[in-house]
């Protein structure tokens, strides 16, 4: 249970003074939708209103805090003109200026005669003093709370500075001061003060050098969710720990078949991991690892040997992939390979219904189905196994990671294997899965040639519908990716099946069709058609990114590669350059190009290595956007930024251990501090796993 302490946090901003649905809205779009999410949102600059000059001494283009004598008001002769007001000092007049103004609500707060403290930008207009839309108009006894230095906010079409500021004025009214959570030592020995202060001082920044994300108080509260992230994942972690293993190894003679039955050898770094992944399963704990590589690395066979293992014992294996179409591709490779070796693979999926569903169902459950491969729906309740020893997740940041966990409770002990073909920076890999241990494919499997990219401006476009041309003559299949528009579906789908519309018309007849809107038996048979040949060209959103295995593909276009991510670009190129047969990336790009865009681009011609590609994307946008965290089930940091926080991140790590270590339960003075940090930063479901909790 969330502490009482942290509830007014929790709450809707609209039960803040002066936050009605409107705002409550665009403060939810903005920030989000409760008063804690407005503690987390930060200013981006400042306003400093502590320059006092007289007039004559009011430089132009600068905001000035002035104390004035109020004049004569003269509104506006004609419409358009502007309401002025003159007030003036010993040293000089000074127009207020005021369009669509309401003159007697100016009147008012400007009565004729009166000192008043004006505040705003100073401009000079034909020889006047002018200053337009003052921000604030004060009597004198309020010139202390005029003089500030005031926190500018990241602001929203429809939502202005003034509610923003004072809603989260409000939110920050309502922080509670919070037992220190931090350990005393490391406090000191960074020299932060506590939360509630840190909070108050990254919303009152009293000069720039306050912004910076590497400043102190900053600084304190991005470890705060570094911990809290670490915390949680190493309570996950311990409580995997806990869990008996089972201790498997096999007698090796499935692994031995196979080795004879492929077509290929493994790459060093494929047995590696193999090894890797058979010593974790023959020890005592139970494994947890993550298996990186780049597309095309061939993590799917890898996945096979720790399956097989599980056979061998007696057990069975379990291998889960995000998308209906990739539980296909997996079962494609997977079925011919176990025929070879004498066991037996099927396929589960949402499609599966009736009859079929149940027999499938009742061999799993009876263990005559040795491995089964599926999407999700191997997570629900009607799937029972036999025995299952080894669970094998892939392209695991579309789970989340209590998916993970309810897959290992399908069986007793189940070793993990986790797949991602999203090469993930070191750094975020200790984000998304703390200190699980990782095999990286590092090589591409020998005989895989080059893929040549090339990049064109789409005034271009006549030059490449003659390439594509030539290589479709020759035999070649092609890729044609539109991107995305964002924030409209609708607007993407017209994208596509336009250019698919033109393109028909360009190449005759052999143009498919694939995208998200799909439903999963017509994507699966766009994609067929693609693989089997009667289709030559195949436009396609960017459902393709994942997975799909097309391997006569040998050209793709993809059309404005320049709104597209590093990881993106990677992801979608991996699609092609899997066959015997030179391939060539073709990026269309917009002009101009903006500097960002022309940096990925660039990497994109130089590298293949997704490795380097991820670390190149943290490098240039930050870690907040990679992977488009929100989709990809990576945690989405609200004040750590892990291009400029990395070392907090290790540190964090290590803090959590020594934590668990001390205080495995969190029940000491600083554990209780811990656990409400948990909460503040929503880890919930980590507390859980306290026996306590
Ligand atoms: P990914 O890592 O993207 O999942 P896959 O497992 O789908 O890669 O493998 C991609 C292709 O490479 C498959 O067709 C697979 O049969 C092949 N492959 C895997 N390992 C090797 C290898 N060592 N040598 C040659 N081909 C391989
Ligand atoms: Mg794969």
């Amino acid at each position: 249970m969330r502490p009482d302490v942290l509830f007014p946090l929790f709450a809707e901003v609209t039960t803040l003074a002066g936050v009605g649905p409107r705002h409550g809205k665009l403060i939810a779009k903005l920030a989000g939708p409760r008063v804690v999410d407005l503690l987390w949102h930060l200013p981006s600059g400042l306003i400093d209103r502590r320059f006092a000059p007289k007039i004559a001494e009011a430089p132009a283009d600068r905001i000035a805090t002035i104390t004035v004598t109020v004049g004569a008001h003269h509104p506006p002769r004609v419409k358009r003109q502007p309401y002025k007001v003159f007030c003036s000092d010993e040293t000089g007049m000074i127009e207020l200026i005021f369009f669509h103004a309401r003159g007697d609500y100016l009147r008012k707060i400007l009565p004729e005669g009166e000192t008043r403290v004006i505040s705003g930008r100073v401009e000079q207009f034909g020889g006047h003093i002018q200053m337009p839309h003052p921000d604030h108009i004060a009597p004198l006894s309020d010139i202390a709370g005029v003089k500030t230095v005031e926190p500018v906010y990241p602001l929203t079409e429809g939502l202005t500075h003034k509610p923003l500021a004072k809603a989260i004025r409000e939110a920050l009214a309502r922080a509670p001061k919070l037992g220190e959570w931090l350990d005393a030592a490391f406090l000191k020995q960074q020299k932060w003060t506590d939360w509630h202060g840190a909070l108050y001082g990254v919303h009152a920044p009293a000069d720039e050098d306050a912004l910076d994300p590497g400043h102190s108080r900053r600084s304190r509260l991005a470890y705060d969710e570094l911990l809290a992230n670490q915390l949680a994942l190493a309570l996950v972690r311990a409580h995997q720990k806990r869990l008996p293993g089972r201790a498997l190894s096999g007698d090796g003679q499935l692994r031995e078949r196979l080795t004879e039955a492929l077509p290929y050898r493994l790459t060093s770094s494929q047995r590696r991991s193999v090894d890797e992944i058979t010593a974790d399963m023959a020890g005592a704990g139970r494994m947890l690892r993550l298996l990186q590589g780049d597309v095309g690395s061939g993590k799917t066979v890898v996945a096979l040997y720790a399956m097989l293992v599980a056979v061998e014992a007696g057990g069975q294996g379990a291998l889960m992939a995000p998308t209906e179409i990739l539980a296909r591709q997996h079962a494609a490779v997977l079925e011919p390979l176990a025929a070879a070796i004498g066991i037996r693979c099927a396929v589960l999926t949402g499609r599966d219904k009736g009859k079929t569903r149940d027999a499938l169902l009742a061999d799993t459950a009876a263990g005559a189905i040795d491995i089964l491969v599926g999407t999700h729906a191997l997570f629900q309740q009607s799937v029972e196994f036999a025995d299952l020893r080894v669970a094998v997740v892939d392209e695991q940041h579309r789970f989340g990671v209590h998916q993970r966990l309810t897959l290992g409770a399908k069986g007793d002990g189940v070793h993990m294997l986790v797949m991602t073909a999203t090469p993930i920076p070191r750094t975020l890999t200790l984000t998304a899965y703390g200190d699980m241990e990782v095999s990286r494919l590092t090589e591409k499997p020998a005989g895989r040639l080059p893929i040549e990219t090339r990049a064109l401006p789409l005034s271009r476009f006549d030059d490449v519908v003659g390439a594509v041309r030539r290589a479709i003559d020759e035999g070649a299949k092609v890729f044609w990716v539109c991107p995305m528009v964002e924030e409209s579906e609708t607007l993407d789908l017209a994208a596509v099946v336009d250019r698919q519309a033109e393109l028909k018309e360009l190449f005759g007849a052999r143009v498919g069709l694939v995208h998200g809107r799909m439903k999963g038996a017509e994507k699966d048979a766009a994609m067929a058609a693609f693989a089997e040949g009667s289709v030559d060209l195949l436009v396609a959103t960017t459902v393709i990114e994942v997975g799909i295995d097309v391997s006569e593909a040998t050209v793709m276009v993809i059309e404005h590669a320049e709104r597209f991510g590093l990881a993106q670009l990677h992801q979608l190129r991996g699609r092609i350059g899997r066959g015997e047969r030179a391939s060539t990336c073709l990026l269309l790009y917009a002009q101009p190009l903006g500097e960002a865009a022309r940096g990925r681009i660039q990497i994109m011609r130089e590298t293949d290595d997704g490795f380097r590609i991820a670390e190149e994307d943290l490098r240039l946008r930050g870690a907040g956007e990679l992977l488009g965290t929100r989709q990809s089930g990576m945690p989405n940091f609200r004040l750590a930024d892990l291009a400029v926080h990395g070392d907090l991140l290790a540190a964090a790590r290590d803090d959590a251990k020594l934590v668990l270590d001390r205080d495995p339960e969190l029940t000491g003075k600083r554990g209780e501090a811990l656990r409400t940090l948990l909460y503040l930063f929503e880890r919930d479901a980590a507390v859980k796993f306290l026996r306590s909790g």
